[in-house]
C-alpha cells in the first residue's frame, strides 16, 4: 500500500498543478535508426523546415541523418552606437540586421529582428580562423549602448547597465547551449572585423559572461602568470619576433597578416584583442600582459 501511495503521489500532484503543461515531443516508436515524432523536430525540439508541394507529400516522419550539425557557429556581440529608437529603425529599415536587439530599457523584452535559420547582415567583410563572411554562420545580437566618445584623442566607451546585461547573458547562454558553440566562437564583432570595428568595445564584460553564465572563451589566471616572465621585451622588435606574435594572434582565430612588423593591421587586432581580453588598456600596443593571455589562450583553446 504504502509503494502504491508514493506511486500515485506525484499523480494528483501534477493533476492539480495550475501551470500550463509543457508540451513535449512525443516518441511513437522506434525502429532501426527512423525515429517518428509527432513532428517533423529536431533534436532540440526545433521544427524541422521543409517543402510544402502540390503535387506530393512531405513525410512528417523524421529520419535523423547522422552526418549534420549547426549552420549556426558564431555569437557576434555588437553595440549599436545609436539610441533605442534609431536602433530599432535602422536595423529593420535598413541594409543593416541582426538576429536580436537589447534595447537599454530596464524591462524584460528582448527584440527579434531576424530568425535564427535565417541570415542577419551584421557583420560584413569579416573572418575567424579558416572562416570568413562570417554572415553566413553566424547569429548577431545587437545591443543599445552608444559606443564611444573620443576625448583627448582617445576612445572612451560607454557602459553596459546590468540590467542589458543580464537580458545579453540570459540569451547567449541559451543560443550557445542550444547550438553547441564553440567558447573560442562567441566574440566581438571587433574581434572578426578588427580593421573596421570595435564593438561591442571596452566595456562589455566578456569575463563576466565567462564567470557566471559559463559563455565565451577566458584564460586561466595561472596560465597567465606561467607565461608572465616568458616575455622578452628586448625582442620587441626583432621581426621574428613580431612575425610569432603574429602567428600567435592567428592561431587563435584573428585575421592578421605574418608581416614582421608592427603595421597598422597588427595594432588594430592587437587592439582588438585587448578590447576583449584586457581592456583596462587597449592601445593596440604589444605589452607583457597582452602576450601572457595571448599564450595562456592558446595554451588552453588551441593546443
Ligand atoms: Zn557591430
Amino acid at each position: 500500500m504504502k509503494h502504491i501511495l508514493w506511486a500515485i503521489m506525484p499523480m494528483i500532484f501534477l493533476a492539480s498543478c495550475a501551470t500550463p503543461q509543457i508540451q513535449t515531443k512525443v516518441v511513437e516508436k522506434v525502429i532501426r535508426d527512423t525515429v517518428y515524432l509527432e513532428h517533423a523536430q529536431d533534436a532540440q525540439g526545433h521544427d524541422i523546415e521543409s517543402s510544402i508541394l502540390k503535387n506530393y507529400k512531405i513525410s512528417n516522419q523524421h529520419y535523423p541523418a547522422k552526418g549534420q550539425d549547426y549552420r549556426q557557429k558564431f555569437l557576434i556581440m555588437h553595440y549599436t552606437a545609436l539610441h533605442n529608437d534609431k536602433s530599432a529603425e535602422v536595423l529593420t529599415q535598413q541594409a543593416v540586421s541582426s538576429h536580436y536587439l537589447i534595447k537599454d530599457y530596464n524591462d524584460d523584452e528582448i527584440y527579434v529582428l531576424v530568425g535564427e535559420n535565417e541570415r542577419a547582415w551584421h557583420a560584413g567583410v569579416s573572418s575567424w580562423l579558416d572562416r570568413t563572411n562570417i554572415n553566413d554562420s553566424s547569429i548577431g545580437i545587437e545591443i543599445v549602448n552608444l559606443g564611444y566618445s573620443t576625448i583627448d584623442g582617445k576612445m572612451r566607451f560607454y557602459p553596459y547597465p546590468e540590467h542589458q546585461f543580464k537580458k545579453v547573458a540570459e540569451l547567449a547562454q541559451d543560443i550557445v547551449r542550444r547550438y553547441e558553440i564553440d567558447p573560442t566562437f562567441v566574440l566581438g564583432h571587433s574581434d572578426v572585423a578588427p580593421t573596421r570595428k570595435e564593438d561591442p568595445g571596452a566595456f562589455f564584460p566578456w569575463k563576466r559572461l565567462y564567470e557566471e553564465y559559463g559563455v565565451g572563451a577566458w584564460y586561466n589566471d595561472v596560465d597567465k602568470y606561467k607565461f608572465l616572465p616568458k616575455y622578452s621585451a628586448s625582442d620587441y622588435n626583432k621581426s621574428s619576433f613580431i612575425k610569432s606574435v603574429q602567428a600567435d594572434l592567428a592561431k587563435y582565430g584573428y585575421g592578421v597578416k605574418q608581416t614582421g612588423t608592427w603595421d597598422d593591421q597588427t595594432r588594430r587586432v592587437i587592439m582588438a584583442f585587448q578590447l576583449h581580453f584586457r581592456p583596462s588598456n587597449y592601445s593596440g600596443q604589444l605589452d607583457a600582459e597582452t602576450w601572457a593571455i595571448l599564450q595562456a589562450l592558446n595554451d588552453k583553446y588551441r593546443k
